[in-house]
C-alpha cells in the first residue's frame, strides 16, 4: 500500500492555535513536522490520522539558544541545524556525531528533534543522545506546559508521554561544568538506520568522572538507559578496566532482536564496543575541554 488513507490538513499559524486544534481534535489528531516518520508510515497504513496538523510554518519553534544554565532547543529544529550548531559543537558534541551519520542530506534537511523524540522508534540516534546528556522535554497543552525528563519520555515503542492535545515544543539540555560527550554507530550502509548505536555523556571533575549518561539505540523495544554503567562510572576513575566493565554491562543489559541487520550474539556484542568507545571518546573531550 503506497497511499494514504484520507485525512483532513491543517496549517498551524501558532503554537497556541496547534495546541487548541489538538485538543479540539482529540486522539484522531496528529502533528506533522519533517514528515520523514509519519508519511511513511502512512503510506503503509501503520498509521491513519484522520487529520494532520502541520507546524511548519511555527519557525518560533526552530532554534538553538545558550542560556546561563542550560541549551534550549526547540521542538521544530532541523537536523541539518543541529549538525551544524556551534552552541552543541561546543557543549554536547555527541550531536553533530549522530546527525552525521543520521540517514542523509535529504532527511536531514526536513527532520527535526520534536519528530525524532515524538516518533520514539528504538533504533532513532537522537533519543540515545537525549538520554546521555539528560535532556528534559517540554511538553505544551492548553493550561500552560509540562517537563518531562527523558528518561520517562518514552513509554514503550512509538510511545511517548505526549497525550491528547498535547505537543513537545522544546528540548532543556542543563549545562554542567566539565562535560564531554560523543555518539557511535554502525549500520550497514550509509544513511541505514543503525545495527546498533552508543550516546556517552560524562562530566569529569579534575581526573574522576562525577556523573555519567549512557543510553544505546537499536538493540531493545525502546532506546536503553544503561542505568548500571552510569552508576559504576560516577565517582570512577578512567581505566582500560573501567571500558571493559561498560563494555560487558552495555552487552549483558540490551535486549536486541535477531532481523535482517543480524543475529542477537553480534548486536550484544556491537553495542558493548560501541559503548566503551564513545566512553572513551566522551572522556578525551571532556578534560581536553579542561585543560
Ligand atoms: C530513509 C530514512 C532514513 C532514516 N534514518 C535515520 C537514522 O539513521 N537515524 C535516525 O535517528 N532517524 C532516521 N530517520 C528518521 C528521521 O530522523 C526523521 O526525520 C525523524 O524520525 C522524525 O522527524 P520528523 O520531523 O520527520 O517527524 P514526523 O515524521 O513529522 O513525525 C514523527 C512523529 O512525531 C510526531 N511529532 C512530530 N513533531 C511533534 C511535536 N512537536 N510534538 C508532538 N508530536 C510530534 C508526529 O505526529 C509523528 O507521530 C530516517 C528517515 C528516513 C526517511
Amino acid at each position: 500500500m503506497q497511499t494514504p488513507a484520507p485525512f483532513e490538513y491543517e496549517r498551524a499559524t501558532s503554537v497556541e492555535g496547534a495546541i487548541a486544534s489538538l485538543a479540539r481534535l482529540g486522539a484522531e489528531a496528529r502533528i506533522i513536522a519533517g514528515g520523514h516518520s509519519l508519511l511513511p508510515m502512512m503510506k503503509l497504513r501503520l498509521a491513519m490520522p484522520e487529520h494532520l496538523i502541520d507546524i511548519n510554518d511555527l519557525t518560533e519553534l526552530a532554534y538553538i539558544r545558550e542560556l546561563s544554565e542550560e541549551v534550549r532547543i526547540g521542538a521544530l529544529t532541523r537536523h541539518v541545524d543541529l549538525q551544524r550548531s556551534a552552541v552543541l559543537a561546543r557543549h554536547f558534541p555527541v550531536f553533530a556525531d549522530a546527525e552525521r551519520v543520521i540517514a542523509d542530506p535529504v532527511v536531514r534537511n526536513r527532520g527535526t528533534l520534536g519528530g525524532s523524540l515524538c516518533q520514539a522508534d528504538a533504533a532513532e540516534d537522537l533519543s540515545a543522545v537525549c538520554a546521555a546528556v539528560g535532556a528534559q522535554v517540554v511538553i505544551g497543552h492548553s493550561a500552560g506546559e509540562r517537563v518531562v525528563p527523558m528518561s520517562e519520555f518514552h513509554l514503550g515503542p512509538y510511545m511517548t508521554e505526549v497525550g491528547d492535545g498535547e505537543m513537545v515544543t522544546e528540548v532543556r539540555i542543563p549545562l554542567r561544568r566539565g562535560g564531554g560527550s560523543a555518539h557511535e554507530k554502525v549500520e550497514r550502509r550509509a544513511g541505514d538506520w543503525a545495527i546498533a548505536a552508543a550516546s556517552v555523556a560524562v562530566w569529569m571533575d579534575g581526573g574522576t568522572i562525577a556523573d555519567a549518561g549512557v543510553a544505546l539505540s537499536a538493540v531493545g523495544p525502546t532506546t536503553i538507559e544503561l542505568t548500571r554503567a552510569q552508576d559504576l562510572l560516577r565517582g570512577s576513575t578512567p581505566a582500560d578496566e573501567l571500558f571493559a566493565q561498560v563494555s560487558q554491562i552495555a552487552s549483558e543489559d540490551c535486549s536486541p532482536s535477531a532481523d535482517g541487520r543480524g543475529p542477537v550474539d553480534y548486536k550484544r556484542h556491537l553495542a558493548g564496543v560501541l559503548a566503551a568507545r564513545a566512553l572513551r571518546t566522551a572522556i578525551a573531550r571532556a578534560l581536553a575541554q579542561e585543560v
